[in-house]
């Protein structure tokens, strides 16, 4: 992580920063592939609060949207406990919702979407209208037997939707969260059937995801390491030291 006193000024830094990636300086967009249990949630959040952008989960609205009373919420519903995919266009209509809002007018993170090509094709045509640049692909890689321990101990906020591992990084106070103090459960499709047919899922969707952007602004990331260090790593990649001397020079 950027080391307190080196950080240059939020404003100059933002702009040459997203300068030097090719973006309008209207709108930024960060997408997090990975399998379920890949970390995508966890990193997430982080490049979210590091650069000051709207995170969108699609995970996390489904969720909510499957809460509601109602034969769509409730086939969301079963469609999340069983491990499936939702379809592309229920995704792409809650998408249009959330990309349009005022805090996305300058761009944002996804975590989850898009998670097929489908999807993939309708971001572009979104992102095309909104005058956006190519946007920043992270590809978390971890192996289906990691992901599999990971998401048997995977922990998460009532409130926040923040996500621990009772293993592997457990909050402070266990059983709640430690940025509100609300109880933390297990998710409903983390049971070992739904994990199983999540991972299948995502081994049979993601390669085309992969394709439509490897040869655009792409890296893989190990998702094994800490937080922190992925965190160095997307720093590193972007080169913002490195672009900031560029734009005095
Ligand atoms: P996640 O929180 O990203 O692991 O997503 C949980 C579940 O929500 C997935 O297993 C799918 O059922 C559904 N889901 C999330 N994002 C998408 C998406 N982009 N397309 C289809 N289904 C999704």
């Amino acid at each position: 992580m950027r080391k307190s006193g080196t950080k240059p000024s939020s404003f100059t830094a933002r702009v040459v920063f997203w300068r030097a990636l090719g973006f309008t300086l209207d709108m930024k967009c960060i997408i997090l592939l990975g399998s379920p249990g890949s970390g995508r949630s966890t990193l997430g959040r982080i490049l979210a609060k590091r650069w000051d952008l709207p995170l969108i989960s699609t995970g996390d609205l489904l969720r909510t949207s499957a809460e509601r009373i109602g034969p769509v919420a409730r086939a969301i519903r079963q469609t999340i406990d069983s491990g499936n995919l939702v379809s592309d266009e229920m995704v792409n209509h809650l998408m249009i919702g959330q990309l349009g809002s005022p805090d996305c007018a300058d761009g944002f993170v996804l975590d989850g979407f898009p998670r097929t090509a489908t999807q993939a094709r309708f971001l572009d045509g979104y992102l095309r209208k909104a005058g956006a640049g190519e946007p920043l692909v992270l590809e978390l890689k971890v192996s289906p037997e990691v992901a599999t321990e990971r998401l048997k101990s995977r922990l998460q906020c009532v409130a926040c939707g923040r996500v621990y591992n009772s293993k592997l990084w457990p909050s402070g106070h266990p059983g709640y969260c430690d940025d509100d103090g609300m109880p933390l459960v297990q998710r409903t499709d983390d049971r070992e059937d739904s994990i199983m047919t999540s991972l299948r899922r995502y081994a049979e969707t993601a390669e085309p995801v992969v394709e439509h952007y490897k040869n655009k602004y792409y890296h893989e990331l190990d998702a094994t390491l800490a937080p922190g260090s992925l965190l160095e790593i997307v720093e590193g990649i972007l080169e913002p030291k490195q672009a900031a001397r560029l734009a005095v020079a």
